[in-house]
């Protein structure tokens, strides 16, 4: 990584823990589909997507078909699920790679079915059923007209049932879910009805994944848990408490030193003159900035760690680059290792801190992290 201004480290032994996790929580017979979108949430799709699956995830979830393409195309043979929308020109194409759909609208159905009929080929879908969160999703009042669109189509083949939670991590209970979950059973009833049973029923994402085993169905989909991340604050404690589960967090993401100066007392640091340096100052310039996903939020805020110890952030973060303050580590050299994320040793700066700092949620920090920024597995 010597020629790289900035790299994110993703380690192969965390990833497996968690799928581990995952495993011992659904038991055997229950499908592990992990969620790789937004480039594995930051961690870099195709070897993060190799190394869960090698760990013992059977499929994963996408958004989009350029991701499953990317997959197939590295291949990836695992059943790729893509949960966002495709649009009717490229449903060709996601029959021809061998993904499965998820399905909410008849236009989409009618396309496909063009396609498969012509083509003689069999796609595969998932209903999305709409059960609260208003977003994606057929409503239980017109169900049965979508199956009954559906079966028109010989060979489309409908082989699963989906929802997903609007209010799961940050509800002291668990009302909304079970009035949601209540839905699913509803919907999978109408399914029945239409003669319809569904392999795969799913809704788990990873706060239902490790806390409400009656989410589980046949498949679960947990994403940020994946990465060692919780969902939230509140998930954790419960987890932690119940459970005794312990997430590993997979990610670290580093820089190097570009110079090191002495600045004196008095000295404005960065654009609009936000810091002043109260004695003489030891700085040192990274080459990374809001450009490459470090928040410009973090400004006068953060920290990185040098040779295992805090330097904090003077001034703005600007784009490409960002001024720590290095008096305390006289150590430092030019071209010395900087964590941005991550731990060495006591200090550490942790994806939840730097989210708390940047007034944002975890998921938003690492799926921030500029997808061009090499990934490796270590
Ligand atoms: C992103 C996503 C998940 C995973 O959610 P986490 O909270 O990261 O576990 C599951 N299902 C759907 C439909 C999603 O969009």
């Amino acid at each position: 990584m010597k020629s790289e201004l900035t790299w994110v480290e993703v380690s192969r032994a965390a990833l497996k823990k968690n799928i581990q996790i995952f495993r011992k929580s659904v038991g055997k017979n229950v499908i592990i589909a992990p969620s790789v979108k937004a480039n594995a949430y930051g961690h870099g799709l195709i070897e993060t997507t190799k190394t869960i699956l090698q760990a013992g995830a059977d499929w994963v979830c996408v958004n989009a078909l350029f991701e499953a393409g990317a997959l197939r195309n590295a291949g990836v043979r695992a059943p790729i699920y893509i949960k966002g929308y495709v649009p009717h020109k490229d449903l060709p194409e996601a029959v021809d790679r061998d993904t499965d759909l998820v399905v909410y609208n008849k236009e989409s159905i009618q396309a496909l079915g063009r396609y498969t009929n012509k083509a003689k080929k069999n796609a595969r879908v998932h209903i999305k059923i709409e059960t609260g969160n208003n977003r994606q999703g057929v409503l239980l009042d017109t169900l049965k007209d979508f199956v009954q669109t559906i079966q028109k189509y010989p060979y489309i083949e409908i082989t699963g049932a989906a929802t997903h939670f609007a209010d799961i991590e940050d509800s002291p209970d668990q009302k909304y879910a079970n009035y949601q979950l209540e839905n699913f059973q509803k919907g999978i009833e109408i399914l029945k009805a239409c003669g319809v049973e569904p392999p795969y029923l799913h809704c788990a994402n990873s706060a239902a994944t490790l806390l409400y085993p009656n989410t589980h169905f046949t498949m679960v989909r947990p994403g940020i848990a994946t990465y060692g991340l919780w969902p939230s604050e509140l998930i954790a404690r419960r987890v932690q408490k119940k459970f005794g589960i312990q997430l590993t967090p997979a990610l670290s993401w580093k820089t190097r030193i570009a110079q090191i100066k002495d600045i004196p007392a008095g000295s404005y640091v960065g654009y609009g003159c936000t810091y002043k340096t109260k004695r003489r100052t030891r700085l040192a310039i990274l080459p990374v900035g809001y450009y490459d996903g470090y928040d410009r939020g973090l400004s006068n805020k953060s920290w990185a760690i040098i040779r295992d110890k805090k330097a904090p952030v003077r001034g703005r973060v600007c784009m490409n680059i960002t001024m720590v303050d290095v008096s305390n580590i006289p150590e430092a050299r030019l071209e010395d290792e900087v964590i941005l994320l991550g731990r060495d040793g006591k200090a550490g700066m942790s994806i939840d801190e730097m989210a708390a700092l940047a007034d944002t949620i975890n998921y938003e920090i690492p799926t921030r992290i500029r997808e061009s920024i090499p990934r490796v597995i270590v």
